[in-house]
């Protein structure tokens, strides 16, 4: 065991705040990272408020991590000390599963282990994840970054990027396609950037305005405020595939009239509450609401060399661990450009 320095909350809704811990010692599969950037995702905000039912305290959020290899074990090939590192979402799986078997670790049916807020394997010791000076963890599931990318950039990839790319893949975002994405935030921005190098035509539907700028700056088409009932209605039967990153509570049924015939509308927000939403509203043209939950493991590298090709990183704010209470404050009214980032030297 080594002790590390991390930003905790202690209790449901508490305030994130200095705490010292143990990570495990490093097994012949596993690496350690020093990390050096930690993403901040609505998920972590989510958990710590227990906005999606009974949470693990203390809780060291962050699973959008960037880092380098300290000490690899004996078994380890993957990596070697000094390579530049990532880890995202779950940092272990059964492995022997049907969706493990088909590569879909993501799936797992069987107890996979969640970067924090979860149990490694064994069942009874607390993962704890990115807001932290040092990760221990099964070199399989961390991930390479291209050494193009700049790193703080690279890290909400881990998360918002994979999350985003996997369904807009799945439904076959491309040339002769539109999509819209529902929400610009750190999720909604990556689906703009990586649905605009697929070739997809892309609209973005938020409740900013003073958002209309950046979207159009990231590459999309086309902008819509979504209160201008009007501006939504003119684009009913329009688009192959909806992305909902939406954080809030919202009425799903105003969006699903812009699908054309076989359109689908993938949920990847996740407020608390759950949708409601008319079954008649779908049967017109044979539209689907569907749903999509981060990634796999190899899907994630595919997401990673995709960005590393066409040089695609998230917006970001870096920050101080200091800072971490009052960026959350900014992500919950939609004021964030559009990922906070914590420098993980200041902790
Ligand atoms: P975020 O940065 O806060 O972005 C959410 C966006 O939703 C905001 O920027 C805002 O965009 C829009 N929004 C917020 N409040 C709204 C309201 N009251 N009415 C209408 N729109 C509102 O959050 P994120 O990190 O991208 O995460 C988004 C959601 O995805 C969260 O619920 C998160 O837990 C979930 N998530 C899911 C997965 C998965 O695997 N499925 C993975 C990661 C995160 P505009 O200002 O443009 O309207
Ligand atoms: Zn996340």
């Amino acid at each position: 065991m080594s002790r590390t320095l991390g930003y905790a909350a202690q209790v449901a809704n508490g305030k994130l705040e200095p705490w010292e811990f143990e990570r495990r010692e490093v097994r012949p599969n596993d690496i350690a990272i020093d990390i050096e950037f930690a993403g901040i995702c609505h998920s972590d905000i989510h958990q710590v408020r227990e906005e999606w039912g009974t949470a693990q305290f203390p809780m060291v959020p962050g699973h959008e991590i960037v880092g380098t290899v300290t000490a690899v074990g004996s078994d380890v090939t993957k990596f070697k000390v000094g390579d530049i590192a990532g880890i995202g979402c779950f940092v272990d799986s059964c492995g022997e599963c049907e969706y493990c078997v088909a590569g879909n670790d993501h799936w797992c049916l069987d107890n996979s282990a969640y970067t924090y807020n979860g149990m490694e394997r064994d069942g009874v010791t607390p993962t704890y994840g990115g807001y932290s000076k040092q990760i221990v963890v099964k070199a399989d599931y961390a991930l390479h970054i291209p050494a193009n990318l700049d790193r703080a950039g690279a890290a909400p990839l881990l998360c918002a990027g994979v999350t985003t790319f996997s369904p807009l893949r799945h439904w076959n975002a491309g040339p002769g396609k539109k999509v819209a994405v529902m929400g610009l935030g750190g999720l909604g921005h990556m689906a703009v950037k990586i649905a605009v190098a697929m070739g997809a035509d892309v609209t973005v539907m938020s409740h900013s305005e003073s958002k209309r700028d950046d979207a159009l700056g990231m590459g999309a088409h086309n902008f819509v405020v979504t209160s201008d009932k009007e501006a939504l209605k003119k684009l009913a039967n329009t688009f192959d595939i909806i992305i909902n990153t939406v954080s809030a509570d919202i009425e799903l049924r105003r969006y699903i009239g812009t699908l054309r015939q076989w359109g689908s509308l993938v949920v990847v927000g996740a407020p608390s509450s759950p949708y409601s939403i008319d079954g008649g509203i779908l049967m017109g043209r044979q539209l689907s609401l569907s749903g999509s939950n981060i990634g796999s493991i190899k899907e994630t590298q595919e997401m990673l060399d995709f960005c590393g090709e066409h040089n695609i990183v998230s917006d970001i704010e870096i920050i101080s661990a200091a800072k971490i209470n009052e960026a959350y404050e900014r992500v919950v009214n939609s004021d964030v450009r559009y990922r906070f980032v914590i420098d993980t030297a200041t902790i």
